[in-house]
């Protein structure tokens, strides 16, 4: 989608720190990090939020939350455990209107989120 950050990432067009990519999905570090590990997971796919996914994106999203796992494996979080969290809209803290999965570990958190 024209304007976007995220399809720009993903097409290549704004350069990020990828580390993962394939036909589906780009995952690349987030730019103002929260923890340790922060990545971010996006569908090459413009979704606007995660409340606009269809019945047609219900492997994409599988394959998602696969890639998270990995992606922990990876980076050494998956034991100790991690965090995948997707905000939707304003009162949850959506600032870029692209879908995405965040991906944070290497420190412990708290709950409630605030
Ligand atoms: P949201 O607040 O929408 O859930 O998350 C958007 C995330 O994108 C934020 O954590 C923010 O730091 C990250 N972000 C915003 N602009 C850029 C950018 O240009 N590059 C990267 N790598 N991350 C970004
Ligand atoms: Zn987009």
């Amino acid at each position: 989608m024209e304007g976007c950050l995220f399809c720009k990432i993903a097409g290549g067009a704004i350069k990020a720190d990828v580390v993962y990519q394939d036909d589906r999905v780009v995952s690349f570090r987030d730019i103002n990090p929260q923890a340790p590990v922060h990545l971010l997971i996006i569908p090459r796919e413009h979704i606007s939020t995660i409340s606009d996914l269809q019945e047609q994106h219900r492997e994409l999203v599988g394959h998602i939350f696969l890639v998270a796992g990995k992606l922990a494996d990876q980076f050494g979080i998956a034991r100790e455990g991690y965090r995948v969290v997707a905000n939707c809209r304003e009162a949850a803290g959506q600032t870029v209107f692209h879908a995405h999965f965040h991906l944070l570990g290497g420190r412990q958190f708290g709950w409630p989120p605030g």
